[in-house]
This record gives C-alpha cells, sequence and structure tokens, in this order.
C-alpha cells in the first residue's frame, strides 16, 4: 500500500489558540512572584501573568500588581484598569500620578491579618509583662522581679479600627485587657469602647497604659503620634507603632521618653526605612526597633486574594480593597 493512500486525511492540529488580551503584570519580589506566576498557570490559564520587566505587549496589561509602580504608569501601560498594591497600604503611591479612570486597590488577605496580629499582640504583651525592664536588667545582670499586673487593669488602646484594627483588638480581648479605639467613623465593637473622630480622641486617649497604631498614612493622621498626643496618656504608658513611620514625630518620642511620659516603645516603621545606622533609636534602652515586618503579604493566599478580585472586576463587580482617593486610604 503506497503512503500516499494511506495520508490523505490531513494531520489533526490542536485549533489555534485565542491570544489572550488581558494580562496581569507583577513588580516585586522574584521568589514571590514567581509563585504567583505558578498559581495563575493553574488557575487561570486565560490569563497572562507576567513578571515585571518581561511584560510582553504593554497594551494588553490590564492589572498591574506592585509596591512600587513606575512614575507614570499610565504611560507605560495605556490600557491599565486596576493597580493593585502588593501591600495593605497605598501610601507609597502618588495617587495623583495614577489616571482617575484607573481603580487603585489594596491588598486584603489572611496571611496579613495573621501576621499582624500575632505581633501586636507581642508588642502588648511584651509592654504588659515589662520585658523591656527585664532586658535592662539582663544587661546588668540583676535578678529582680516586678509586680504582675493582671491583663484586666491595664488599658489598651488601638488608633484605626479597620481590617487590622479589628482583627487585632478581637485577639487582645481574649487576655482580658481593657481595650478602647478610635476612628474616622463610628464603630461599635464587642467589649471594646469605641471613640469616633477628632473631637473625641483625647477622650479616647485619657485612659490608655499602651497605644497600638494601626492607622493609614494620610495628610490627616501624619506626625499623630506627637509630643501633644503622648501627654494625654496615662503617666508612663507605652507606644507601638505598627502603621508607618510618617505617622510618630522621632523627636517627640525621644522627649516623652527621656521626661518619663512614656516608658518604652515598640517600632515597626521608621520616617526613613532602612532606618539610619546612626539614628538615636537604635541604641536606645526602652526602644525595640523591628525593620517593618509586622506582617507581610503571604504568596499563597494573597495569589487567592487577587485572582478573585480579578474575577469580581471581569464580573463587574465592586473589587475588595477599592480605595477611595479623596480619602488616601
Ligand atoms: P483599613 O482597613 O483601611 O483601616 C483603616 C482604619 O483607619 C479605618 O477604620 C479608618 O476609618 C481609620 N482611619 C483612617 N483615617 C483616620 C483618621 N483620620 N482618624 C481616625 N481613624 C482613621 O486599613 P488596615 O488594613 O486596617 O491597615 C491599617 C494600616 O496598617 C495600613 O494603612 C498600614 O499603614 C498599616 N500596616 C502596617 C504593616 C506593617 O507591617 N507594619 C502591614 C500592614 C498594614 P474609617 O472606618 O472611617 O474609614
Amino acid at each position: 500500500m503506497h503512503r500516499a493512500e494511506t495520508c490523505h486525511v490531513r494531520p489533526w492540529t490542536a485549533p489555534q489558540q485565542r491570544r489572550p488580551s488581558l494580562s496581569i503584570v507583577y513588580k516585586g519580589d522574584l521568589e514571590r512572584g514567581r509563585e504567583w506566576e505558578r498559581f495563575f498557570a493553574v488557575h487561570a490559564p486565560e490569563l497572562q501573568f507576567r513578571l515585571w520587566p518581561d511584560f510582553g505587549r504593554a497594551e494588553e496589561v490590564s492589572y498591574f500588581v506592585t509596591w512600587q509602580p513606575p512614575d507614570d504608569v499610565s504611560a507605560v501601560f495605556p490600557n491599565l484598569q486596576v493597580l493593585f498594591s502588593s501591600g495593605a497600604g497605598v501610601d507609597q503611591f502618588d495617587l495623583n500620578r495614577v489616571p482617575s479612570h484607573v481603580r487603585i486597590v489594596r491588598m486584603i488577605e489572611p496571611g496579613i491579618i495573621d501576621g499582624m496580629v500575632e505581633y501586636a499582640t507581642l508588642a502588648t504583651l511584651l509592654h504588659h509583662r515589662n520585658f523591656i525592664d527585664y532586658a535592662e536588667r539582663q544587661r546588668r545582670r540583676e535578678w529582680s522581679g516586678m509586680r504582675v499586673l493582671p491583663a484586666s487593669s491595664r488599658h489598651v488602646g488601638v488608633m484605626g479600627l479597620g481590617m487590622l484594627g479589628c482583627a487585632v483588638l478581637e485577639r487582645l480581648r481574649t487576655f482580658g485587657f481593657a481595650l478602647s479605639g478610635w476612628n474616622r467613623s463610628p464603630r461599635a465593637i464587642e467589649g471594646v469602647a469605641c471613640f469616633a473622630g477628632e473631637e473625641r480622641f483625647a477622650e479616647f486617649l485619657g485612659g490608655c497604659d499602651i497605644l497600638l497604631c494601626l492607622l493609614p498614612l494620610t495628610e490627616k493622621t501624619r506626625g499623630i503620634l506627637c509630643g501633644e498626643t503622648f501627654a494625654r496618656l496615662k503617666r508612663g504608658a507605652a507606644l507601638v507603632n505598627i502603621g508607618r513611620g510618617g505617622h510618630l514625630v522621632e523627636a517627640d518620642l525621644l522627649e516623652a521618653l527621656a521626661s518619663g511620659q512614656l516608658s518604652a516603645a515598640v517600632l515597626d516603621v521608621a520616617a526613613t526605612e532602612p532606618l539610619p545606622a546612626d539614628h538615636p533609636f537604635w541604641g536606645h534602652p526602652r526602644i525595640v526597633v523591628t525593620p517593618h515586618v509586622a506582617s507581610m503579604t503571604q504568596p499563597r493566599t494573597a495569589a487567592k486574594a487577587l485572582l478573585a478580585n480579578i474575577r469580581r472586576h471581569q464580573a463587574g463587580e465592586p473589587l475588595v480593597g477599592t480605595v477611595d482617593r479623596s480619602r488616601g486610604y
């Protein structure tokens, strides 16, 4: 039999794949990017997931995920629809440089919340159980204890009752602390005395032994952790700043520690990051510094959250974490 007789049917070829017209570009930590790339390849093969700077055709890019976008993001991606922050905040973005039709969305995912709850609990307990005093006593080889106060006798105040502030309060409640919260708009949280607005700020501060800042950094909240604020806390109160470095007036903290108005501070964020080598916070015996690690976007849970948001966008539904440009968060 001639070979030609058996081959009269054209071999089957796969139908031409339609080139996907939507792509997602990720700019940031390469290890996380590769993990997200694999996740999208499995769970959303119809979308092209690309890693900066190999983003292919710029006009096909609809979604951009990053911590630090290029200055003129719309010039780079002319058809951008959503700019996603890879972290919980957007204060690192210059919102004025993002065209008004581009939605700005921050990262809301369980990994960030869990990390922050752990850190805030640790820092609160560190103050409550006098660990900064004991670190000093250890350096002096001094074996002497302080009275252990019940958690119910400590008043803990949380500034910012958003996704993170509420989760932190929920955990702190399990220890039995007396709790207060302060927020822009009114909130009702079981077991927490809630205060809203600038007019009730002083009242909120008045009872606090330990103050936690979980606010977003905006023009209204910049410098809010200042001498005037510290003066309203109970004498010897302690601070935990897990918001942003711009919330704190650093010189005022040093002054409040020197005067004894504040007894100690745990700072995860700083006005200049990394904290300069000659900064007085490094060697201060009453300050614990960590390098902006209170919580981090977790690749696996964040990839799921990102894809769920992209699916919402494609279905014309509201996106979780949409930023209100007029408020700045
Ligand atoms: P969120 O859900 O947007 O909550 C922010 C809360 O702050 C809202 O409840 C808001 O009030 C309140 N607020 C805003 N401006 C205010 C003002 N002027 N006065 C009083 N309350 C005000 O944000 P989130 O997810 O909880 O995150 C909070 C912040 O934590 C982030 O913006 C970031 O700065 C910080 N953070 C730090 C780390 C870290 O590793 N150190 C990690 C993640 C996040 P309304 O309810 O009225 O809007």
